[in-house]
């Protein structure tokens, strides 16, 4: 067994604490064994970057934007697979410095995915192998379901951190994610008044009807900590189990962006394409408990049988039926 990765043998590294040995086929909620890259590349958008995707995720989000990555081992998609971190803190460090990266403005390797958090103890070992060979920046991508020791880990090597965060109330988190809220508001807290210097901005995903309720709750949740907190809303776009919905107008996003500014907010600003046609929710959604009965109404549809979702003590947790739904096949894998 390689030392680095000692921590999969009774993983602890998310809120799930699941405890399994993923060294010796055990699986958690992630079902994330070995990890593994999925694909790796320089990217665009801010923070310009060297992106790293690592397969896996700890999360069953309804409207995943990158179900191919986040599914694994469960879905078909071809990944690069186990990287020796020598080998991928080279190739990221050189591609940063390359002419390319530096044309582009990339100063960083982004961990991101899925989610990277089951596969931290091989992120600290590609960075440490990447500074070996020079000074780099690191940023951190997080859903924020991580434990409070691995979020210190976080912390201690990176220089930014993006963080996702998708909805305020527990009943709205649990329909979209299949997880709880409360350690990811948590950790939000923990950033922002332990490490407001790593934060690049937090992310609140919106869509269109059922996180409408979350914007409000969100922008004063952060306010009161500090009105300097950057806060960036991310339109949603029509994807995975969701992908017939309709995806943000341009006059949410700019209402949003309003009432965090009302609240105090400082920075608040939105990003991503708006105005994808798409199903419009039939019934009106007046609060956030009937917002979120609409997502796990969504969810029920699809098979899942924990309500409100609980991936963590779910009878299906390795057989889920949207972990395994394939919406190129619009079937289950
Ligand atoms: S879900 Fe979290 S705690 Fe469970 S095995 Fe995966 S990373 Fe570890
Ligand atoms: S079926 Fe179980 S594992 Fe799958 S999304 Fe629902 S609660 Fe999570």
């Amino acid at each position: 067994m390689v030392k680095f990765l000692s921590d999969l043998e009774n993983c602890t590294l998310c809120e799930w604490r699941c405890g399994v040995d993923r060294l010796n086929r055990e699986l958690g909620v992630c079902r994330v064994g070995k990890p593994k890259v999925a694909s790796a590349m320089l990217h665009p958008a801010p923070p310009e970057s060297y992106t790293i995707f690592l397969a896996g995720c700890n999360f069953k989000c309804l409207n995943c934007q990158n179900w191919s990555i986040a599914h694994f081992p469960d879905s078909e998609k071809q990944i690069r697979g186990f990287i020796e971190p020598k080998v991928l803190g080279k190739e990221a460090y050189e591609a940063v410095n390359s002419p390319k990266g530096i044309s582009m403005g990339a100063d960083r390797i982004f961990f991101s995915g899925g989610s990277p958090t089951p596969s931290l103890p091989y992120i600290e070992e590609v960075v440490k192998e990447a500074r070996k060979i020079g000074e780099i920046k690191v940023n951190y991508d997080t859903n924020g379901f991580l434990t409070l020791d691995s979020l210190k880990r976080v912390i201690g090597f990176t220089n930014s951190i993006t963080f996702d965060i998708k909805a305020y109330h527990d009943i709205v988190h649990r329909a979209l994610t299949g997880a709880p809220v409360g350690p990811v508001l948590r950790n939000a807290k923990y950033v922002a008044e332990k490490a407001q210097e790593k934060l690049w901005e937090f992310r609140v995903l919106l869509i269109p009807g059922i996180s409408e309720g979350e914007i409000k709750p969100l922008a004063e949740f952060f306010s009161e900590i500090d009105s300097s907190l950057p806060l960036n809303f991310l339109a949603f776009r029509p994807n995975f189990v969701m992908s017939d919905y309709m995806g943000a107008s341009q006059e949410l996003m700019k209402r949003a962006v309003n009432i965090a500014r009302e609240t105090g907010l400082e920075k608040a600003s939105f990003s991503g394409l708006t105005d994808i046609p798409g199903k419009i929710p039939e019934v009106k959604l007046d609060d956030y408990a009937e917002r979120a009965e609409f997502a796990e109404d969504i969810a029920r549809k699809m098979g899942c049988v924990t309500h409100p979702r609980n991936c963590g003590e779910c009878p299906l947790k390795n057989s889920c039926p949207i972990k395994n739904y394939n919406p190129d096949k619009n079937e289950n894998i």
